[in-house]
């Protein structure tokens, strides 16, 4: 998480945030930070982010791109057609009195916003939609388990950062190699296993799935959090529960991109 004060974007709510369709906000890029070969941190700040607030860790916001051609994108209309160039992010922390918030970019290869954030400069211009609704963690739970890629890696920070110093957190993530490792941090006790699964992005999940099939049986009252490539996140959302005899009520789980897929869409939760 960002060294400099910070609210995190984690900040639990008993409640959930009523929907409602929020006007897009412009923002400009202020920082580029590289956190790993892979990953850049950008912050983003706009006075448009005035009443920008996220009460869920794991929330979302829909992030829209220049086209090619294009030094800055469009303002879309509330009402009109959604624009091409959009994707989810997760915002990961929230500065509400310098109106900035700071996103996680995975540099995956070529799509729109991964090509955008590995050339992004200060001073760029995006425009920002939501935020939509993230995790209820349940804060009471003694012990939680994150099973994810690096997609999902913001969105872990951003639970981490919820939860009390009495949880035990595992967390499991599967990245290139080991360059893309960090340290993570949270009140709570931290296990976090890295999982290599190699540049080739056909393999997602392959050894995520592996090593959860060695790693065994999570605690019996562990809540789950999973997100990551979509099929991969439905295979071992049914290794949880057929093979490891998990409760089905606690798992949550995401499918943060799907591969050959563009843009993905933010609800897909494997329930199908
Ligand atoms: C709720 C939610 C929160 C998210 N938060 C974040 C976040 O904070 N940071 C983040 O980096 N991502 C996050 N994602 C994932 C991100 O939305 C997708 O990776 C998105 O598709 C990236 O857009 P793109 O324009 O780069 O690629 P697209 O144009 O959507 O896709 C182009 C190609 O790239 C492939 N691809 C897309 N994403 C990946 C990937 N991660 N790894 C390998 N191949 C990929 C696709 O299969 C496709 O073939 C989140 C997704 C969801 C649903």
């Amino acid at each position: 998480m960002s060294t400099t004060p910070s609210t995190p974007a984690a900040t639990p709510s008993p409640e959930a945030a009523p929907r409602k369709r929020r006007p897009p906000r412009r923002v400009q890029v202020t920082r580029v930070q590289t956190l790993s070969p892979l990953m850049r941190r950008i912050t983003l700040q706009g006075a448009e982010l005035e009443g920008f607030e996220v009460n869920d860790p794991a929330s979302y916001m829909k992030l829209i791109f220049p086209e090619p051609g294009q030094t800055e994108p469009e303002r879309p209309l509330p009402d009109g057609p959604r624009p091409k160039s959009m994707r989810t992010y997760t915002p990961l922390v929230v500065r509400p009195d310098a109106h900035e918030v700071d996103v996680d970019f995975v540099l995956h290869g070529v799509g729109p916003a991964s090509t955008w954030a590995a050339q992004a400069q200060p001073g760029q211009v995006l425009f920002l939609m939501g935020p939509g609704p993230g995790y209820k963690v349940q804060l009471d739970a003694p012990s939680h388990f994150l099973i994810g890629d690096d997609s999902a890696l913001p969105a872990f920070e951003t639970i981490l950062a919820s939860l009390p110093a009495k949880a035990q957190v595992k967390v499991l993530v599967e990245v290139v190699d080991a360059a893309e490792e960090r340290p993570l941090r949270s009140l709570a006790k931290l296990d976090i296993q890295w999982i290599p699964r190699g540049t080739d992005n056909n393999k997602a999940g392959q050894a995520l799935e592996a090593a959860l099939r060695q790693a065994g049986a999570p605690a019996g009252d562990a809540r789950i959090y999973l997100a990551c490539e979509a099929a991969a996140m439905r295979r071992i959302r049914t290794l949880l529960i057929d093979e490891l005899g998990v409760d089905r009520s606690r798992i949550v789980g995401r499918g943060y991109w799907k591969l050959g897929t563009v843009n993905h869409p933010d609800h897909d939760y494997g329930e199908d």
